[in-house]
């Protein structure tokens, strides 16, 4: 028996009152998303453990069944391994933005929009300049780099500059003399008004790959994903990065290419592909009611629906599920159990007839925690 994942980032929301008062899944024409659940089992899912806040990381990583507790170790390290950089035994690797300052406070935490040619051009002047044994700068997209320390302390208080628009940026500095350093004289050599700005420390996740934890169903897996933090959680899970051109993270995603890569890869060799759709997010944090609906639709028409139909006769288990809630009204994550559906063509169905936050909570399965999805996933 084959495994798919299919995770629909931010899908699950809150009742929205100019949807006749219904969920964007409830709303949303989902024909796929319906049949699975009628003719599968369903229940809800604990994504976000307590004391950790609903970052797509946290509950991705979840998700696949880890405990967070053990192998949490922040962004950086992720991104690490997102653009190449196979940390050593002793490194810490800090996401190291490049933001625009002004007046003594952050502009913005983007550094007016770099393109990733400028950042990159930036991040390796700053190596040159800052780069030593033990200090490396790293480029990766945009005006989201890396920076990696030899024997650096993850035990440090960062602030994430997205957080702060328009706050004074001295009384933000970490509390790490190397750091601040770093900060100040990164100011010198960029141009003025950009600063890096390190936040998100960590070690390499000493996280057991999926192949050995569930070494008879996962001889080799793959992830298909837009987002670097996915990549990387792939990356320490054992998992095989395929690429899809066009998958932007958004709604003008390649729908149709990510199903194809995630149906080629099943038929060649591979017993497990977790594919991770990020548009319904986005549409979230935008508070784009129409838009999220249409993410919804596009996912079970263009998606779900292809795969679907080319693996219906084949021996494959299909799950499907969000992340967290990324409710429109709010605009940003919720800490908030969410629904899922596990079908396969031997499966007998529960009682749930759709697929969404309300109906599932009646699925079979009841409400599950920790690696509890995973391990009954891998049981079929
Ligand atoms: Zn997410």
């Amino acid at each position: 028996m084959k495994h798919i994942i299919i995770l629909g980032d931010g899908m699950a929301d809150h009742k929205v009152p100019s949807l006749h008062n219904l969920t964007p899944l409830q709303y949303a024409s989902t024909p796929y998303m319906d049949l699975l659940a009628k003719s599968g089992r369903c229940g809800t899912l604990t994504t976000v453990p307590q004391g950790y806040a609903p970052g797509s990381e946290v509950a991705n990583t979840a998700i696949l069944g880890y405990d967070l507790d053990k192998v949490y170790e922040g962004r950086g390290p992720l991104e690490a391994a997102s653009i190449g950089y196979e940390m050593q035994p002793g490194d810490m690797a800090i996401r190291c933005n490049i933001i625009a300052i002004a007046d003594g406070k952050i502009k913005n935490h983007h550094g007016n929009h770099l393109t990733t040619e400028q950042g990159t051009r930036l991040i390796q002047q700053l190596d040159r300049e800052l780069g030593n044994d033990r200090v490396k700068f790293i480029p990766g997209i945009q005006y989201r780099h890396l920076l990696v320390i030899k024997g650096g302390n993850k035990n440090i208080t960062c602030n994430p500059p997205h957080d702060h628009p328009d706050e004074p940026w001295r009384p933000l500095l970490p509390d790490d003399a190397l750091l601040t350093d770093l900060i100040l004289r990164s100011q010198q050599i960029l141009p003025e008004g950009l600063s890096i700005w390190p936040w998100s420390p960590g070690y390499r996740p000493s996280m057991t790959p999926l192949t050995t934890t569930y070494h008879d169903q996962i001889r080799q897996g793959s992830v298909i994903t837009a987002v670097d933090l996915i990549r990387g959680i792939g990356h320490y899970a054992g998992l095989r990065c395929i690429d899809v051109e066009g998958a932007t993270g958004l709604s003008d995603t390649n729908y149709e290419g990510k199903a194809q890569a995630a149906i080629e890869a099943l038929r060649s060799g591979d017993d497990f592909v977790f594919l991770h759709v990020e548009a319904s997010d986005e549409a979230g944090h935008d508070g784009d009611i129409d838009l999220k609906v249409k993410t919804i639709e596009y996912l079970d028409s263009r998606l779900i629906g292809p795969i679907y139909e080319a693996m219906k006769d084949d021996d494959i288990t299909i799950a499907i599920l969000p992340d967290h809630p990324t409710p429109v009204e709010l605009r940003t994550h919720v800490a908030e159990p969410v629904p899922f559906l596990i079908w396969n063509k031997h499966i007998a169905p529960d009682t749930v007839q759709t697929f969404d936050e309300d109906s599932c909570q009646n699925g079979i399965y009841g409400h599950l925690h920790g690696d509890q999805f995973m391990h009954t996933l891998m049981a079929l």
